[in-house]
């Protein structure tokens, strides 16, 4: 056998190990619906408020903000467009550029490429995986130009308006970190805390840590609605807007069809709503399973050499959403045959998003060197993390 062959073989023994050396296939990630989803979804089609008017949302979006520690939830179709609305009332215009992470789903970019502005890519921190404090600050201090009291990038001319961190897998990034840097430049930050429901950094809730943040509700986010996505603020003028944009910005009549704006059609349908306050009644429960599932894993994998699993640093709580095998450098050889021997024994198994400059689609953009972004995309096996993997925890 080659070395590499054995190293993913002791990979696959301890994930057979830890979730119990089952027989079938297992995802990913999968949904879990242990509460009252059935009920409420049948009380929706039987008062037939299935659409776009219902309690259901009220109380999701009231559920959603108390969840990340906010005053204000808008309820939305999907997280990107959460993102796209979030970073258009935090001020980002066309033209405009938005510094975010390339270790990242692709939906950050496609967020703000609808709004008619553009990505502009930042190194990573091997500490969260999550975008870097100093690598955004020099990176600025070397490309950003003050004209007539405006921040632009200097070699583009374009406005630099907004930095989007993001937290990779429920892992808190640095969000102090970024916010000062955000400060000392004059940059809006918006959270793209899709997937960090329930994770927290020093006890402030993920979608709390920044002016305003969008979530996603998809079938393999931590809860589900089946599809869909909310904002979170503390700001009543930013979510009153989102609220507004978000619902065709139709001016309040009883009759009249008066539109101010020019809004989206992006409210969460009532159907989906519903199936979200059951699902959300049941996040203290995910948590505990997620995190105790992440803790057998740890554990199993604490004496192979040649990889660990990522864990929550210190004064972080991650909601552990993806559970994280990051090889050593050294190992990276190996890593497409710990995918092929994990997925071939029905463990399924997934590398980290190919990094978004890398894309022919956003190769054009913008971006600062991305050593550590090139060295973890590498690096990075997703294993089976669903909160059903944890059993029931008594
Ligand atoms: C899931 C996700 C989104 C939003 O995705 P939707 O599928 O549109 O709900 C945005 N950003 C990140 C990082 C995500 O993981």
């Amino acid at each position: 056998m080659t070395c590499s062959a054995k190293f993913a073989n002791d990979i696959k023994r301890r994930v057979s190990e830890v979730l119990g050396a089952p027989e079938d296939f297992v995802p990913l990630h999968e949904p879990e619906f242990g509460g009252e989803e059935e009920a409420l979804v049948v009380d929706c089609i039987r008062s037939g408020w299935v659409s776009s008017v219902g309690e259901y949302v009220d109380r999701f979006e009231a559920g959603i903000a108390a969840a990340c520690g906010t005053t204000h939830g808008v309820a939305v179709v999907n997280g990107t467009a959460a993102l796209e609305v979030a970073l258009r009332v935090a001020g980002v215009r066309p033209g405009d550029e938005v510094l975010m992470p390339s270790l990242t789903f692709i939906a950050t970019a496609n967020a703000t490429h609808h709004l008619g502005a553009v990505p502009h890519f930042v190194d990573a921190d091997e500490a969260t995986m999550g975008l870097a404090p100093n690598a955004l600050r020099a990176h600025l201090e070397h490309i950003a130009e003050r004209r007539h009291g405006v921040l632009v990038n200097g070699r583009t001319g374009r406005r630099l308006a907004a930095v989007v961190p993001m937290h990779v897998f429920g892992h808190p990034v640095d969000m102090n970190g970024l916010a000062a840097v955000a400060s000392e430049f004059g940059l809006a930050v918006v959270e793209d805390a899709a997937e960090a429901l329930g994770s927290a950094l020093g006890g402030r809730p993920c979608g709390s840590l920044s002016r305003i943040a969008a979530l996603s509700f998809n079938g393999n986010k931590i809860l589900t609605t089946g599809g869909g996505g909310a904002i979170v603020t503390n700001d009543p003028d930013l979510a009153a807007w989102a609220k507004h944009l978000t619902t065709t910005a139709k001016v309040p009549h009883r009759w009249a069809f008066f539109h101010d704006e020019i809004g989206y059609n992006y409210r969460m349908p009532n159907l989906n709503a519903a199936l979200g306050v059951a699902q959300l009644a049941q996040l203290d429960v995910r948590l505990a399973q997620k995190r105790a599932l992440a803790a057998r894993y740890i554990s199993a994998f604490a004496g192979l050499d040649g990889v660990k699993v990522f864990a929550e640093r210190e004064g972080v709580r991650s909601n552990y959403w993806l559970n994280t095998l990051l090889l050593e450098t050294h190992m990276t050889h190996a890593r497409d045959t710990v995918l092929k021997i994990l997925n071939d024994e029905g463990l399924m198994a997934r590398p980290v998003w190919e990094p978004l400059h890398t894309l022919d689609i956003y190769a054009e953009c913008p971006r600062a060197a991305l050593p550590v972004t090139a060295n973890l995309a590498a690096r990075i096996v997703n294993v089976p993390s669903s909160a059903r993997l944890a059993g029931n925890l008594r």
